[in-house]
């Protein structure tokens, strides 16, 4: 019989290991089952669009190793199927004294993980690379880019779907019963029987792990990323990417300034905590998810550790002049009427009931199913190597 592999999520990781199983397995039978009506609707479709170089990350850790090899496959992947992909460089600035040794271990870092091209530039050499930029120091990566993931996503929906695989949209996994060696999905009206299941559920990752008996714990809590686009005419300030040093004690990048692929340039993504997974306004509840989050003992430890951060954030969410105070530290000629809202994202972030935000991929298999339980950025980035990753662990 042939193998029979069930992929939950189209988003761009769900697609990515649909693919590559397709190319593993010729005579197996690929299904990938989504619960909304096309690809790419939830992060994948509402990201920065940026290609990481892997400066960031832990020297071993997953995330390292799989987005130097994820921008590799990626780069290779655009190319070939004409994809706009576009090195147009990110700096790292240091604004003070006080930033220079985060800056420095960055670098290092970026070293170790075998960032291409790295380069320090000191005082004035970092207004050679964004001449609107505040800073002392810089860190420049040039090979970091940009892309379209969205369209990323729809070129793996087409791949899997030329080699024989099925995608089912509108077709929400409700339950997922294992027996011994096969895995049971009721999906859309429908059971599937598996010998594979891998699930790449995003934002519902815990929730769906759970359907097939997985342990509880780490939670998804839902961080909301607000953008807004820099209004036509301040374009200009900015030429590729331009992030501050990040605080090693929290995940997020701080509010940056991102060049998209179609043109413009965002600013943000902050991150206050969503009061819904999947709602993208503001104003958008969902008592479920909420209720979920405000009794985990681990959301409740984070909130004591980092409410001065997130009261920090969410000043920058309420009022547009905070925000566009923060966006003028990097870059002084903003203003708050260069500021357009944008549309949000809303981030899986996975957290341990200690309170500690998990910061590497985490990836783990029981039987026939291996649960992706968090896949933050550099998701996207990495996608294709963490279908690799996946169907070396399943083959
Ligand atoms: C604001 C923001 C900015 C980011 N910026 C970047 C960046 O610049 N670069 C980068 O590399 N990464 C970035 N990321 C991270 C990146 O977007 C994610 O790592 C990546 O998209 C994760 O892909 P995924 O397939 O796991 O999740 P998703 O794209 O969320 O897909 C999960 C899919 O599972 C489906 N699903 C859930 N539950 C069920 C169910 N019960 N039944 C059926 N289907 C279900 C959902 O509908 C969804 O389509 C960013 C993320 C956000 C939110």
């Amino acid at each position: 019989m042939p193998l029979r592999i069930g992929i939950v999520g189209a988003g761009i990781i769900g697609l990515a290991v649909a693919r590559r199983m397709t190319e593993l397995h010729p005579d197996g039978v690929v299904t990938v089952l989504e619960k909304e009506d096309r690809p790419a609707f939830h992060q994948t479709g509402r990201n920065s669009g940026v290609v990481h170089a892997g400066i960031y990350y832990a020297p071993g850790s997953l995330k390292a190793k799989l987005c130097r090899r994820g921008v590799e496959l990626l780069e290779a992947y655009c190319a070939e199927h004409e994809i706009a992909l576009r090195r147009c460089g990110k700096l790292v600035v240091a604004l003070d004294e006080t930033e220079l040794d985060r800056l420095r271990e960055l670098e290092r870092r970026g070293r170790e993980n075998g960032v291409p091209g790295l380069r320090w530039l000191a005082g004035d050499e970092l207004r050679e690379i964004e001449p609107h930029a505040a800073g002392i120091a810089g860190l420049h990566s040039p090979t970091t880019g940009i892309t379209d993931y969205r369209a990323v996503a729809r070129q793996l929906a087409n791949d899997v779907q030329t080699a024989g695989g099925a995608l089912h949209f509108d077709a929400e996994v409700t339950a997922i019963e294992v027996a011994g060696p096969e895995a049971r999905v009721a999906a859309g009206g429908e059971t599937h029987a598996f010998d594979r299941l891998i699930l790449c559920a995003g934002l519902q990752s815990d929730r769906v792990a759970r359907l097939a008996r997985d342990q509880t714990e780490p939670r998804i809590v839902p961080f909301r990323g607000e953008y807004y686009t820099l209004r036509p005419g301040a374009e200009h300030l900015v030429n590729g990417l331009l992030y501050p040093v990040p605080d090693p004690a929290y995940p997020f990048l701080g509010v940056h300034f991102t060049t998209r692929i179609r043109g413009g340039v965002d600013v943000g993504p902050n991150a206050v905590l969503a009061f819904a997974r999947e709602g993208y306004r503001r104003r958008d509840l969902r008592v479920r998810d909420l209720a979920e989050t405000l009794r985990s003992r681990g959301f409740r430890a984070l909130a004591r550790k980092h409410w001065r951060m997130g009261a920090k954030e969410l000043r920058g969410s309420l009022f547009k002049t905070a925000y566009a105070a923060e966006a003028r530290r990097y870059v002084p000629e903003v203003s708050a009427a260069d500021l357009i809202p944008a549309p949000a994202g809303i981030r899986a972030q996975a957290l341990d009931p200690d309170g500690s935000l998990v910061d590497d991929f985490r990836i783990h298999e029981l039987g026939p199913v291996v649960a992706v339980r968090n896949a933050p950025s550099p998701g996207a980035t990495s996608s294709l190597a963490i279908a690799e990753h996946i169907c070396d662990v399943v083959r």
